[in-house]
């Protein structure tokens, strides 16, 4: 795909040089290698790798190539490296999703910005025939960048807001919210072909980019607001696609090849992982891109007051003894691991158990945590064997001959109102059947706690679950002591 992307861009660039389409060439191919690379642990930090030279490449290509205006372009780089640098410093692991919305945003913002100053000053993009207009084909491109970008910047604010904690994760129902998003779609898509076929030019058209900017910008928002529990993985992912496309419609404007290649694997990527995630979590690809369109209004569950109910509450020598006594052990990690940075004791944990001669497997739900791989990734820094760590579909079937399913901070991946409760937010969702395992243990903070879907938790009452109330590391290096 990327190579026919590339003729079809020296075409429209026309002035590119062959050696600067041959070095975005290789950084094509580079981007390639590190998109294999990410698709599994052991080769992540190769395919970063790769991804950082091939981008090296194209941005140090197109500055040489251009050679304008190098002190600015200098500087600009270097703020944008400094802030950049900073933030990857401080930022928290806890905090990456949504650091990852956040600069989402950035990309959406960016190419609203480019398509507006190409709108403003056609001629030094080259995008303007012999009578000064702008070209229909540019027109189009102009149109849909700024739409696609303008959708990702507001869509990646609401995640951002929603990830972060500062807006509410459950769903916002508007009524009529399809009618509106589909009404709003239309009349996007109708400027844009007015503006292509417009005779005006100048100014005298300018309210219908500006309209296409607003509308997108709005629809952006509408679809993301109606998106809570279950579905936000997918939206994550979803939006990382849209950045893609928005970058791919600039790399159009630009006549820039090297950016039209990585923003269609960005956005191919994004539209697979997406497709891959909905499929996981059993729901509609239309349905989470048409915004909320399986939610339910009256569904939300659980965020009000929740009756008491009894349960088992068990310390550390409790857990020891039970672990040590099975043969075989199954950990669920979740976002609560993340947050207490658990993963080194948990390894030390495991461990000890094997060399106790138990049996220890983990296992991973796609949507655990807080973005794609989250577990995997904390797991492979705390070097857990990449062959004791499972899939969901891989291990759920095991859990019925399973002696312990050691609960560590996840809470809707194992919730079973997921296969039961048609009202709550997470419905549909695979879970684990940890209900099926002889003994279950569950640490999370306290009884008021609830997951990210906001839901109580049956499997904390079950007769054969013990609650471990404390933060996960503490609780488990306890636990360590206690097997010592
Ligand atoms: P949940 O968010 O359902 O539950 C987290 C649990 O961890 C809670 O029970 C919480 O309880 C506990 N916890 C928090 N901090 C600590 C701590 N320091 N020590 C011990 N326990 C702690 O996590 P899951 O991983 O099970 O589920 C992920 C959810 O996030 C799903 O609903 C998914 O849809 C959603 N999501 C996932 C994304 C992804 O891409 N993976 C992206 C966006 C959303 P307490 O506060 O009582 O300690």
């Amino acid at each position: 795909m990327s190579f026919s992307l590339l003729a079809a861009a020296a075409a429209h660039g026309g002035g590119t040089p062959e050696w600067a389409m041959l070095a975005y060439l290789v950084a094509g191919v580079f981007f390639i290698l590190a998109l294999r690379g990410l698709s599994s642990p052991a080769s992540s930090r190769a395919g970063n790798r790769n991804g950082m030279i091939g981008m090296a490449l194209a941005v140090g290509t197109t500055l040489v190539m251009h050679g304008t205006n190098l002190v600015e372009i200098g500087i600009a780089i270097a703020i944008g490296a400094i802030i950049g640098v900073t933030i990857a410093r401080r930022i928290a692991m806890t905090a990456m999703p949504e650091l990852v919305a956040g600069f989402h945003s950035l990309v959406g913002l960016a190419a609203v910005v480019v398509g507006l100053a190409a709108w403003l000053n056609p001629a030094a993009f080259g995008i303007v025939d012999p009578a000064g207009q702008i070209l229909p084909v540019s027109r189009v491109e102009l149109g849909l960048g700024i739409a696609i970008g303008a959708i990702t910047f507001s869509g990646s604010v609401i995640a951002f807001l929603k990830l972060s904690g500062r807006m509410s994760g459950s769903p916002i129902l508007l009524p009529a919210r399809h009618i509106i998003n589909l009404g709003t779609l239309a009349a996007i898509l109708a400027l844009i072909a007015l503006y292509t076929v417009s005779p005006m030019g100048g100014a005298g058209e300018g309210w219908m980019v500006i309209a296409v900017a607003v509308l997108a910008f709005a629809i952006g928002f509408l679809l993301i607001i109606p998106i809570g529990g279950a579905d936000m993985p997918v939206v994550v992912s979803m939006l990382n696609s849209y950045s893609g496309w928005a970058a791919a419609a600039m790399g159009f404007t630009l006549g820039n090849s090297a950016m039209i290649t990585t923003g269609a694997l960005v956005g191919s990527s994004g539209a697979i992982l997406s497709y891959i995630m909905c499929r996981a979590m059993n729901r509609s690809f239309i349905s989470v891109i048409a915004g909320g369109f399986g939610a339910d209004a009256g569904a939300g569950g659980g965020g009000g007051a929740r009756e008491q109910r009894p349960y088992k509450q068990g310390s550390a020598e409790d857990a020891a003894y039970m672990l040590e006594q099975a043969e075989k052990v199954i950990i669920i990690p979740g976002y609560g691991m993340a947050v207490a940075q658990a993963q080194h004791a948990l390894r030390e944990m495991a461990d000890k158990l094997k060399e106790k001669g138990v049996e220890v497997k983990y296992a991973i739900h796609p949507v655990a945590g807080r973005m794609p791989g989250h577990m995997n990734v904390l797991l492979a820094e705390a070097s857990v064997p990449y062959d004791e760590v499972f899939e969901l579909e891989d291990i759920n079937s095991e859990f019925a001959q399973t002696d312990v399913a050691f609960i560590i901070g996840a809470n809707d991946v194992v919730n079973p109102a997921a296969k039961t409760d048609k009202s709550s937010p997470i419905y549909g969702m695979p879970v684990f059947d940890v209900d099926k395992a002889k003994q279950v243990f569950f640490i999370k903070r306290s009884m008021g706690g609830v997951g990210y879907a906001g839901v109580d938790n049956d499997v904390f009452y079950m007769n054969q679950t013990v609650m471990l109330l404390a933060d996960a590391k503490k609780m488990v290096e306890e636990i360590v002591k206690s097997l010592d």
